[in-house]
């Protein structure tokens, strides 16, 4: 049956795969991992998730090397992310070993669905927490589902590393001042759609958003943090309404690693016309170099790349990572897990 699917013309859609795992949090503690073959989940209609918004999630990805490796990319952090958002919105924490081992039991047992190297496409993991108990007060749930699913992805860039162009508007914000912004719930996403498909509509990749309180500094863009490139320095948005890219984060190590200064402070508007690159960042694309940013409140526009083609920062780093994550370089940090031979 995968010899029907297309490894390098895949996009991010989502691909019925073999099994699924399954946690549950009852009676005050989690149970064992349990193995699904269903896609559909039995949930009780007065769940906290489908009324009070209870429901965090990650996304991260496992990818086959030269050597016939399946590596999992940094998957502790996105394991510690998903405790930060659970506490961030007072649902039951998942503890690490069981968040570790029901993403490599979904990797092994879909083992099939991850991509063959040659064709740049990766098994996309979806950890998901629910709040599944019933409540109509609003109170956090009593019982908890955490499950893993995976789906395989396409290379994102499939005509070659391309910028592409990002809006700024001050008519819409993503996450609030003191919110919910730094953490991975689909709250934040439902907030984004209304502006997200206008961009979308105009032409525009994404939207670029500022600080909501004051509309003076870079925040990120929708699923995709953001980063600027000067002076050989690598600069990305400090700011309490940004999720903590683990990309973001790798990209931060990788540019110290060659030399380059990194800095982590707010980064005004202004600013933007003095980068020599600018990229989004996240584990959909790695990096999403930007040409591009039109500011459609004031018509300001900010020419970052004037053929359309990434700078050389970008690709450097964009090479590197990807290289860690496929197995041809050396892992030095210590962040794939091998998860079979
Ligand atoms: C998931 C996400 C990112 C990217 O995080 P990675 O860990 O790099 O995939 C950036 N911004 C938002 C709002 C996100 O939800």
């Amino acid at each position: 049956m995968t010899g029907e699917i297309d490894w390098g013309k895949l996009s991010f859609t989502y691909i019925k795969t073999d099994y699924n795992v399954r946690c549950y949090y009852r009676d005050g503690k989690w149970g064992e991992l349990e193995i699904s073959s269903s896609e559909s989940i039995n949930l009780h209609m007065a769940a906290t998730c489908l009324h009070y918004g209870q429901e965090a999630f990650e996304g991260l990805k496992a990818f086959k090397g030269k050597d016939g490796k399946v590596r999992i990319f940094r998957m502790a952090d996105n394991a510690k992310r998903m405790q930060d958002t659970a506490d961030g919105i007072l649902m039951q924490r998942v503890p690490d070993e069981i968040f570790l081992n029901a993403c490599i039991k979904a990797v092994q047992l879909n083992s099939r669905f991850v991509p063959p190297y040659e064709s740049g496409a990766a098994l996309y993991i979806r950890p998901l927490l629910i709040g599944s108990g019933p409540k109509v007060g609003v109170s956090p749930a009593d019982e908890y589902l955490f499950m893993v699913f995976v789906t395989p992805v396409g290379p994102y860039f499939k005509e070659g590393f391309k910028c592409t162009n990002l809006m700024i508007t001050r008519q819409h914000d993503r996450a609030a001042p003191n919110g919910t912004g730094p953490y991975k719930v689909g709250g934040n996403y439902a907030a984004s759609l209304g502006s997200g498909k206008i961009a979308k509509e105009k032409g525009y990749s994404a939207v670029l958003y500022l600080d909501s309180r004051e509309k003076k500094y870079i925040d990120e863009c929708g699923p995709a943090n953001f980063f600027g490139i000067k002076n050989n320095t690598y600069i990305t948005p400090e700011s309490k309404s940004i999720l903590p890219s683990i990309t973001n984060k790798s990209l931060l190590q990788l540019a110290q690693d060659m030399g380059m200064k990194t800095e982590r402070r707010q980064v005004p508007l202004e600013e933007l016309e003095t980068f020599e690159e600018v990229g989004a960042c996240g584990t959909a694309a790695v990096i999403s170099p930007i040409g591009r940013i039109d500011d459609l409140d004031t018509g300001k526009q900010y020419l970052i790349s004037k053929n359309g083609e990434p700078g050389p920062t970008c690709v450097k780093l964009y090479n590197k990572l990807r290289a860690i994550q496929y197995g041809d370089e050396p892992d030095a940090h210590g962040w794939t897990t091998i998860v079979s031979e």
